[in-house]
């Protein structure tokens, strides 16, 4: 069964979903049940593969890297170029597809398309300037060049809260640089990225060039696919411990490692602000995707002066937050992603509740996976809440007298993915950006994302960087070439 000739999709009704691996047979696995995170209805029936399948993925990597790294960077930024096309086209099918998996507001999804599309047309871009260098030789009759090759075939393995774009940025470098890669995405979200091979393949990318492997359980395929020496690179978006355990398992074959991790974002708001435009940014950062973003603020520290005005304006924000069905093109807030995801930011609320925090923000209503968007003051560093990354729509608010202390604070963790600040005096948002211990600043933007700058964190939140000319780097070796003329 291939996945090229199957009817490019939304889930529904329990529909199965082979495993886009050349060679893939049904028959060979078991199925898992895709359930909607807003009604527990069977969405879809997903492949679950295991080590044959992996095997059978690895094979044919290995195929596609040995032809893909001979085609020339204008061959491949024209696929990837189709491609970025073939998923605009395919937009509304593609952002259905991640409000039934992981009840992402339909109009979030379709933004999410379409900055996932924007790495294939950036990376298509920059495909072709991959260059390397000549450096001078001591020796009349020496040449010395530096070339930049593909590192071989990648293994990616990708989080459900942001289905297609987590999926480009690590693909669309890697394709461009000319490595084959094999991507294993979340067990919540396995079709948006079977759908991403259908348009690849559709557009005439080579399956064996971009696979994806599904699986309800990933050790079994990842404990394989880690020992096995013909993937040279991991990319790996996710959790912490699973990170730190992919990363330990890499040494016996010596791959190159990408791990974009959690975060525990801090957002610094000083009594210069202005307050409604801080609070317009805190909301972007804060509630998109519900909370379920790995950049977003997780803390909030406000200068006393304007604390008390800051509080209750956010607070009024976050009350007027449509909550809702995925499908509705009204909803601002979706479910949680699960009843694991929901208890956890239930239980950072409940706790924090239960230690003297205060919440500001209306209770609601509501049932299932949903979690009303919530802000607490008086919030203290004990707190479950400050320790630990939410994901979910749950605000703390913590007061600060002077710069120093709030820098302080904002670095008290073991994380460092994203921070950000807003203020309008010039030096302290020099002096504050550069004391930041983080991989990425937002400087009154809380939504610093693009295609063309380095995406990644430090400390606990990983190594290595995505995007811009940095992200393509992770997928090249440089390669000494020394070579005697008279020889
Ligand atoms: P997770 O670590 O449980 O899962 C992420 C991926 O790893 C999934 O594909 C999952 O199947 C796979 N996985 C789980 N156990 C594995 C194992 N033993 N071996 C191999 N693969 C395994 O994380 P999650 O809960 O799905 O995602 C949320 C986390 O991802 C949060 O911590 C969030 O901050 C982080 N995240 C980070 C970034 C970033 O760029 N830094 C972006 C998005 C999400």
């Amino acid at each position: 069964m291939s996945t090229q000739n199957l009817p490019l999709q939304a889930p529904a009704d329990g529909a199965f979903y082979p495993a886009a691996i050349v060679g893939f047979e049904a028959a060979d696995v078991g199925r898992y049940a895709l359930r909607s995170p807003a009604s527990g209805e069977v969405i879809a029936e997903i492949a679950d593969c295991g080590s044959e399948q992996a095997k059978l993925a690895a094979d044919n990597a290995q195929r596609g890297f040995e032809s893909w790294r001979q085609t020339t960077a204008f061959e491949r930024a024209t696929l990837l170029k189709a491609w970025h096309r073939a998923m605009l086209e395919a937009k509304d099918v593609l952002a259905l597809t991640m409000a039934r998996e992981m009840g992402k507001p339909i109009s979030e999804a379709r933004g999410e398309v379409d900055y996932a599309a924007s790495f294939l047309e950036w990376y298509a871009e920059q495909a072709k300037r991959i260059d390397g260098d000549i450096l001078p030789a001591q020796h009349r009759e020496k040449r010395l060049s530096v070339l930049r090759q593909p590192v071989g075939p990648v293994l990616a393995i990708t989080p459900w809260n942001f289905p297609a774009a987590m999926i480009t940025r690590k693909v669309a470098p890697g394709l461009a640089a000319g490595c084959s890669v094999i991507v294993k995405p979340a067990e919540q979200t396995p079709v948006t990225a079977i759908l991403l091979a259908q348009l690849w393949q559709q557009v005439g990318g080579p399956a064996e060039v971009f696979q994806v492997i599904t699986a309800e359980r990933p050790a079994e395929i990842s404990d394989l696919l880690m020992a096995d020496a013909r993937i040279r690179k991991v990319t790996f978006t996710g959790s912490t411990p699973v990170g730190k355990h992919l990363y330990a398992k890499s040494a016996a074959t010596m791959k190159r490692m990408s791990l974009e991790l959690g975060g525990h974002a801090p957002f610094l708001v000083f009594d210069d602000a202005d307050i409604d435009a801080a609070v317009a940014e805190v909301m972007a950062s804060k509630f998109r995707n519900g909370g379920q973003t790995c950049v977003c603020t997780n803390r909030v520290y406000v200068q006393r002066g304007i604390f008390e005005a800051f509080a209750e304006r956010l607070a009024a924000a976050a009350d007027a937050l449509r909550v809702g069905q995925p499908e509705d093109e009204a909803t601002q807030v979706g479910p949680l992603v699960s009843q694991a995801g929901r208890d956890k930011a239930q239980s950072h609320i409940d706790d924090a509740l239960a230690q003297g925090a205060r919440r500001l923000t209306a209770a609601r209503d509501l049932e299932g996976f949903f979690v009303a968007p919530t802000v607490l003051a008086d919030v203290t560093p004990a707190m479950q809440i400050m320790q630990e990354e939410t994901f979910g729509p749950v605000a703390p608010l913590v007061v600060f007298d002077d710069e120093a202390e709030a820098v302080a604070a904002a670095n008290d963790t073991p994380f460092g993915l994203a921070a950000y600040l807003w203020t309008r005096n010039l030096g302290r948002a020099h002096r504050v950006s550069e004391a930041l211990d983080y991989g990425i600043v937002g400087v009154n933007d809380g939504a610093p994302s693009v295609p063309q700058a380095p995406f990644g964190g430090v400390k606990d939140s990983g190594i290595g960087r995505e995007g811009g000319r940095y992200g393509i780097d992770e997928y090249l070796d440089t390669k000494f070439v020394s070579t005697r003329l008279d020889g």
